[in-house]
């Protein structure tokens, strides 16, 4: 989305390897059929209120969950669970990652790498704001339905690939069925599973 909602910390986090994939996808993370569910950080919501951003598209559960029922645009909350998918920290340093079941969001892990580090500065700049934040949003997020362990993690500046037993750690206890197919994808998800796209064997 071009004229997408802004988030409290105005960092909508758009980027390219999202916008291409679009037409494919038919924005399936933005819908919410599969008991998916949009994390808001703790203190996001206060915040919502005092940065003046239109949150009508939205239904909150409570201060901590939510689900949107239409796109948003500038000027409407989008909440930074939103602008850090497929991606969300698994860790309390925020150096090891969820990413979405590639069976719904097609965007390969490889072209993750610099969202990946965008995300961490968020989490830790949240973390600085909000003391304890990293910590509940990790517990809370063992919820999530459709994420698979992020193959990689940051190790200071470096990325290294994660081990098989530290994948295991994060991995979440509900996941998508073996078959399933995202209702929302507009063409056929051959070649996409829950770990690898096509584009991950180039
Ligand atoms: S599902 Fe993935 S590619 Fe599609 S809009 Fe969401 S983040 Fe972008
Ligand atoms: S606020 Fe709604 S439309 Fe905007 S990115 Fe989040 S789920 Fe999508």
């Amino acid at each position: 989305m071009y004229n997408t909602g802004n988030t409290v910390l105005n960092d909508d986090g758009v980027f390219s390897a999202c916008m291409e994939r679009q037409v494919l996808c038919g924005y399936a993370c933005c819908k919410f059929r599969g008991g998916n569910w949009i994390m808001l950080l703790p203190g996001e919501y206060e915040l919502a209120d005092e940065v003046d951003l239109k949150t009508d598209h939205l239904a909150f559960q409570d201060n901590l969950h939510a689900i949107c029922s239409k796109p948003c645009k500038n000027g409407d909350l989008k909440p930074m669970d939103c602008s850090w998918y497929p991606l969300f920290p698994a860790n309390e340093t925020a150096t090891k990652f969820l990413v979405a079941d590639h069976r719904k969001c097609p965007i390969p892990n490889k072209h993750l790498i610099d969202k990946m580090r965008a995300v961490h500065t968020a989490a830790l700049t949240w973390e600085k704001r909000f003391p304890g934040a990293l910590k509940r949003i990790v517990a809370l997020s063992r919820d999530f339905v459709g994420y698979k362990p992020f193959p990689y993690k940051l190790d200071n500046q470096s990325v290294l690939e994660m081990l098989p037993e530290e994948l295991l750690e994060i991995t979440l206890p509900t996941e998508f069925s073996v078959d399933y197919v995202c209702m929302e994808w507009t063409s056929n998800q051959a070649g996409y599973t829950a770990t690898s796209t096509p584009e991950d064997e180039d």
